[in-house]
């Protein structure tokens, strides 16, 4: 069954039209022959298909000498691509049936031997017999299509609103949700039911680390009772159509907090406001990272915060442009990543805070506006 009531699974076909003439003309500036796209994230940027990934090949071709795209695909499979642009756009399919080999398939129409850049999420069951037929180890299409994905259009903008006001209504709830005496487990339940009845179309992850759980940046769930005094981390998330994803943390007190942690807290609050008040076009991402490190530093704190600032957003949860120390790419409108430091004391209690934004012309819109004090639950 769909359960994608009302929202539209994909934008208009221009948008993809768009896309694969700016997608052909980066490859034929990084000196490719073309691109071969399989199921994934940039598969779902390129033609708006939520196809999966099968042991069967299917691939876009994106040729740059300006012939155009096709999609080679197993007969089985056809109606997979019904919910992408290829129809309106009027790509050509090339179906195969069991017994024929793909791989030569795709080849065959490139030059041989054949410089090609593979979606990053080619599974290897593909890209051996693949390189095989090209005659030439492919190179990853991430390069080609970094600068793409990473800047988004007004309709990607308007997509990852939706996604952060959804998880914002999540976090809303949390006072039904988070209560003293219920498992993490039970707790992780309930927002995973809440994260799709608030729009989603799964729930991609979520995280609630309860007490000492929460100085586990990757602490999942476990059966463990929340109990009074309690620091929680709740980091969730999930895509709204047509795929873009939200991903937002807040962390709550179980009764009124220590006021050791609640001091920690507001230097962590400071942290994550630096970050996004530097934000703006022509700052490098690592300036961002160090302007969340450089207030924890202050405090005698750094040593805590074990992870990078934030990671780009969009199809996928993690992705280009990533805000860490070594990045001196520059932060340009239109850009949208999170910013998400933390800090973690092994054995006691952990706190991140973690907003999506978007570049602006003069500084960033924040996607997410709940509150980022440490809320106070019972
Ligand atoms: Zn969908
Ligand atoms: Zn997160
Ligand atoms: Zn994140």
């Amino acid at each position: 069954m769909s359960t994608h009531a009302g929202a539209s699974t994909r934008f208009s076909s221009a948008v993809y039209a768009d896309r694969l003439a700016r997608s052909a003309a980066a490859a034929g500036e990084a000196g490719l022959d073309a691109l071969l796209i399989t199921p994934g994230p940039d598969l779902q940027y390129l033609l708006g298909s939520h196809a999966a990934s099968f042991e069967r090949l299917t691939c876009l071709v994106i040729p740059s000498n300006g012939d155009p795209a096709s999609v080679v695909v197993p007969r089985l499979e056809l109606a997979a691509l019904n919910d992408s642009a290829v129809g309106e756009l009027g790509l050509a399919t090339v179906d195969w049936v069991d017994g024929v080999d793909p791989y030569s398939i795709v080849a065959d129409g490139l030059p041989h031997p054949a410089r090609v850049a593979v979606a990053d999420a080619m599974p290897a069951l593909h890209l051996v017999p693949l390189a095989a037929s090209l005659g030439a180890l492919p190179v990853l299409a991430t390069d080609v299509l970094r600068e793409l994905r990473m800047i988004k259009d007004n309709e990607e903008i308007e997509a990852l609103r939706r996604a952060g006001q959804a998880i914002d209504r999540v976090h809303a709830r949390m006072g039904e949700i988070l209560v003293v005496g219920r498992t993490e487990r039970q707790v992780e339940a309930d927002i995973t039911a809440a994260i799709l009845e608030e729009g989603h179309t799964e729930a991609a992850f979520v995280i609630v680390g309860s007490g000492p759980h929460g100085a586990d940046p990757h602490h999942e769930v476990s059966d463990r009772v929340i109990e009074k005094g309690d620091v929680v981390v709740i980091d969730i998330g999930g895509p709204v159509e047509p795929g873009y994803n939200s991903d937002c943390t807040r962390t709550y007190s179980m009764g009124e907090p220590h006021p050791d942690v609640a001091a920690k807290y507001a230097v962590l609050e400071e942290a994550q406001k630096a970050a996004v008040d530097l934000i703006r076009p022509g700052v490098t991402a690592e300036a961002i990272d160090a302007a969340a490190r450089n207030v924890l530093a202050a405090q005698g704190l750094a040593e805590y915060f074990v992870h990078r600032t934030g990671h780009g957003i969009g199809l996928s949860v993690h992705e280009e442009p990533y805000i860490v120390e070594g990045n001196i790419d520059e932060l340009a409108e239109g850009m949208a990543f999170s910013v998400e430091p933390g800090i973690y004391f092994r054995g006691e209690w952990g706190a991140r805070i973690e907003d999506i934004v978007i570049v602006t012309a003069g500084g960033c819109e924040p996607v997410n506006v709940r509150p980022h004090g440490l809320t106070v639950l019972s």
